[in-house]
């Protein structure tokens, strides 16, 4: 084996690695990486980079984007815990962080793109403007790779990154964002680019856990709890696989974390699901999907297809560790918002927001005792302060695809 081999959690089976999404043997179950380092060395410099050994990379990029970990004394004061710790993936430059994209989102894009590049390289594709298209694209133009988004046409001016070198470009679609998938999903088949893969690519899982794994080397042990908020589920996955290689580590503890995970109400699938003590979600559990989907204060967290039944997924994730999901409404977020803005000096991203609201639900019902270990994972935050202090432009759409188009016409707007 080299540094690491890849694993079907549903077959058990060795896959080669290539770049893969699934084993290619008509299993469901996601792939899992098998590190040949069994302790974390942790390195003195290179951002994310620094868990080398714990990432699916062969080569690094140059970065300052790591997750910052740390205690705010008033706020642990404020809930009544002795031992909370707080993992920040955004741009804070007073505590540390310096995610230009302003989530951690940017944790799962930087390993992808290295990924990508030791296995022969290529265009990434990437059909959001939220968070993943921000990372994925202020990455792309920081390391020179290139990168496409598409995006429905309303969400036409949504995209800003910083230093706009040209190398993410930007294609509208008519409709919503289910078209713009299927529009990717064309452009992709057409043009040999390569989907940036989602929960399924290692890369963006194993990235995901190192902020599990700054927190484990900050507190010294795995924590008894970890809060996060939730749309696809992938960061509890990372969590939960971080915290087995830390075990495996031996210098961390012996027992998994409590996943802590959260979503935020009306549109709550998977915490209605587990609530349920079901492996699938149902049609009931989607509620009313994009009548839903359009009330919640943090719109990151309404994934409608998450990796929860499959091998290796959320509920096998929270079934590990007898998990608990919870649901916060708006106002609890927006109230949660208010206490972090009183404390702390970088707006939170709402989907941070709700995570705390939850781990101040938690303590309110008397589920975490005071001196248990706490790690809250604020996923992002400061968008406001970078796009101010750093200056933010707007990438353009450089063309207009329509589903209706022969493969002729897509490929001659995106050639263009
Ligand atoms: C994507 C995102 C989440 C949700 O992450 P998943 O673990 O993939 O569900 C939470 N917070 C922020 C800021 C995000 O961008």
């Amino acid at each position: 084996m080299g540094e690491y081999e890849l694993i079907c959690l549903e077959g058990g089976e060795r896959v080669d690695e290539r770049y893969k999404l699934s084993c290619g043997n008509a299993h469901k179950g996601l792939l899992r990486t098998v590190y040949r380092a069994k302790r974390l060395n942790v390195r003195d410099s290179g951002g994310v980079f620094r868990f080398y050994d714990w990432l699916p990379v062969r080569s690094t990029l140059e970065t300052e984007s790591e997750p910052v970990v740390f205690r705010s004394e008033r706020l642990s004061k404020e809930l009544g815990l002795d031992d909370l710790w707080i993992g920040f993936t955004g741009y804070y430059p007073e505590r540390g962080g310096r995610v230009r994209s302003c989530t951690f989102k940017e944790m799962e894009a930087l390993p992808t793109y290295a990924r990508l590049r030791d296995n022969g390289g290529g265009t990434v594709i990437v059909a959001s403007a939220g968070n993943t298209a921000r990372a994925f694209a202020q990455t792309a133009n920081d390391i020179g790779n290139h990168c496409v988004v598409v995006v429905p046409d309303r969400s036409r001016d949504r995209l800003s990154i910083i230093n706009d070198r040209g190398f993410a470009r930007l294609f509208t679609v008519p409709g919503d964002y289910a078209d713009a998938i299927q529009m990717a999903d064309r452009v992709t088949a057409l043009m040999g680019y390569v989907p940036e893969g989602g929960a399924r690519n290692v890369a963006r899982r194993d990235g995901m856990g190192t902020v599990m794994l700054a927190g484990a080397v900050a507190m010294g042990r795995i924590p008894d709890h970890y809060f996060q908020a939730v749309g696809s589920g992938t960061g509890g996955i990372s969590a939960w696989e971080a915290s087995m290689r830390l075990i495996g580590d031996g210098r961390f503890g012996d027992r998994l974390p409590i996943l802590d995970l959260a979503q935020n109400s009306p549109f709550t699938p998977m915490a209605k699901a587990w609530n349920a003590g079901r492996r699938e979600i149902t049609e009931e559990d989607l509620g009313r999907q994009r009548d839903d989907v359009a009330e919640v204060f943090a719109d990151v967290l309404t994934n409608r297809k998450p990796p929860y039944t499959m091998a290796g997924g959320v509920y096998d994730a929270m079934k590990a560790c007898d998990g608990r999901f919870r649901e916060v409404t708006n106002d609890e977020a927006r109230s949660a918002e208010r206490l972090w803005m009183s404390i702390e000096n970088a707006r939170p991203d709402p989907a941070a927001s709700v995570a705390l609201a939850s781990l101040i639900k938690a303590v309110e019902e008397g589920e975490i005792g005071r001196t248990e270990k706490v790690f809250l994972n604020m996923t992002g935050g400061g968008l406001d302060r970078a796009r101010e202090e750093l200056g933010m432009e707007t990438i353009k759409p450089e063309g207009s695809l329509r589903l209706d188009m022969g493969d002729d016409e897509i490929r001659g707007v995106v050639d263009a």
